[in-house]
């Protein structure tokens, strides 16, 4: 079977009748093979997502209905999904599960929310002020490769509900849980062309969403340098833009915090999704005096993942991504080493040979890292944990804030008075006291985005909502 492209509520082929195989990382064997998209293909769509908005202004579809089905469909079809997205991406079919569940609540959640205008008194009081949330219209929303269905849902149900049509590119290595779960917008009666999902390249599709005067918005999460290039391209016509880029997450262990739980959530916050998250830790700042019992704790379970196939039901790592992405970690993790620092745990390929043909790469530990290491100074999308120990909490605070990055950080304190000034000093646009994100890696109720080079802009919450809104003031006189 050929995966299509969902244009204008149909499953279609590409105009230029292209196709390519998407590959399993696990065995580097055929998952499927999915039509090409190109810029006449993003044409079509965004044309039809246009045409679709015109419909709606006189059908008023009620949206909210549609998502809440949409919902109970993801719930139903958890097997499908998750199966699909292991096999296409990577991870453990437990996280793929756990994706596809948050997705489901993803669709409930904005099926219950609205964007709320209000009245205004304004000073003359013979007239009146409304101010109101209207939608922005045609949306491109861009997705990677490492959630590909939690990212874009998270886009879908925010512009839907905000009375947007969407057009959706997904990463070209991960294009078919996205296109399978289009079954279920359609089943749920979504009217047409107010959700569509083109296939193919970033530089073509991806730029066409992004160029086309048509579309209003752009909602982008991938890495810095590609959410540059969309800033740049945006701004001939000012159009509106979410970026959700790289992070290099800091994790703080003070001296009173509770090591175990310090532990899990290190081990869990570096190596689910084999290190691929945005909201993964990717640095540990741990006091000098506890360092080696938290070292040693970490080794002890680090050694104990199971790395594997995900679809096996013992494995609870899944191999990186692709080869490309297991070479940019280990070229990190070498120069790392070879910089001075020392190698703790992993740095290598698994030896079972029953793995040799997928792009695994073991859990990694690095200790003695120093701030301007290629693993500290850059985003590591992968298994691998530099550990920096520091004197106290300003030593921390400060080389946590060293980074371009801004998305996350988290602290591990009993001592409120830590706890108030890490919240309050670190640069991130998410601090977690004590705490480790949801199962799926997000809250969708709570806003998330990034300070500094980790973009622009919030999705989720209601913040998320008005993001794919404009803001219309109008002032009735008597
Ligand atoms: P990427 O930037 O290479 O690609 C992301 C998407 O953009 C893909 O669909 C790709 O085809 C498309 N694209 C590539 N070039 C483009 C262009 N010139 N114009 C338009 N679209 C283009 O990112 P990736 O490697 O797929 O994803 C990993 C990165 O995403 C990491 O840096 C990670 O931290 C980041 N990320 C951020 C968040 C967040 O919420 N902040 C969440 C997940 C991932």
């Amino acid at each position: 079977m050929t995966f299509k492209q969902f244009i204008n509520g149909e499953f279609v082929a590409s105009s230029g009748g292209e196709e390519y195989e998407v590959t399993n990382p696990a065995n580097g064997k055929v998952v499927d093979r999915v039509v090409r998209g190109n810029v006449e293909d993003a044409r079509a769509a965004i044309d039809f997502a246009s045409d679709a908005l015109k419909r709606e202004k006189m059908s008023k579809t009620n949206i909210s209905r549609i998502l809440q089905l949409v919902s109970e469909l993801i719930r139903n079809h958890e097997t499908d999904l998750a199966t699909l997205m292991t096999l296409e991406q990577g991870k453990t079919l437990a996280e793929s599960r756990g994706e596809i569940r948050f997705f489901a609540h993803t669709m409930e959640y904005y099926a219950g929310l609205k964007a709320r205008g209000s009245q205004v008194q304004i000073s003359d009081p013979t007239k009146l002020a409304v101010v109101e949330k209207e939608p922005v219209g045609v949306v491109g929303a861009i997705v990677p490769w490492n959630n590909p269905i939690l990212l874009m849902g998270a886009k879908v149900a925010a512009s839907l509900a905000a009375g947007n049509a969407t057009v959706v590119k997904p990463a070209s290595t991960t294009p078919l849980s996205t296109l399978k779960s289009m079954e279920l917008f359609k089943d749920a009666g979504l009217p047409k062309g107010l959700l569509n999902v083109v296939t193919g390249s970033g530089p073509t599709v991806g730029e066409e969403l992004v160029r086309n005067r048509k579309t209003r918005k752009v909602s982008f999460t991938g890495e810095t340098v590609t959410g540059k290039r969309i800033m740049e391209l945006a701004s001939a016509e000012l159009k509106r833009v979410t970026l959700e880029l790289g992070g290099s997450n800091p994790l703080i262990v003070c001296d009173d915090a509770d090591l175990d739980a310090a532990v899990s959530a290190t081990l869990n916050g570096r190596f689910r999704n084999a290190g691929q998250g945005c909201m993964c830790v990717k640095r540990t700042y741990v006091f000098r005096d506890i360092a080696p019992r938290f070292v040693s704790k970490l080794k002890e379970k680090a050694m104990a993942i199971k790395v594997g196939d995900g679809m096996k039901s013992d494995t609870t790592m899944g191999p990186v991504h692709s080869k490309s992405q297991r070479s940019k970690v280990e070229q990190q993790v070498n120069e790392t080493v070879s910089g001075g620092a020392t190698l703790l745990l992993g740095g290598k390929e698994p030896e079972d040979s029953d793995l040799s043909a997928g792009s695994f790469y073991m859990p990694t530990l690095v200790t003695d890292v120093s701030g301007d290491s290629k693993l500290v100074a850059e985003e590591c999308f992968g298994p691998a944990l530099p550990i920096i120990t520091v004197s106290g909490l300003e030593e921390a605070i400060e080389g946590a804030n060293s980074s371009i990055y801004g998305l996350g950080a988290s602290i591990w304190t009993k001592d409120l008075g830590n706890a108030k000034k890490a919240a309050s000093e670190l640069e991130a646009g998410t601090v977690l006291v004590n705490s480790l994100y949801g199962a799926g890696g997000w809250e969708i109720e709570v806003p998330m985005g990034g300070y500094k080079q980790s973009g622009l802009g919030r999705e989720y919450g209601i913040e998320g909502l008005e993001s794919y809104t404009e803001t219309k003031t109008v002032i009735f006189g008597s």
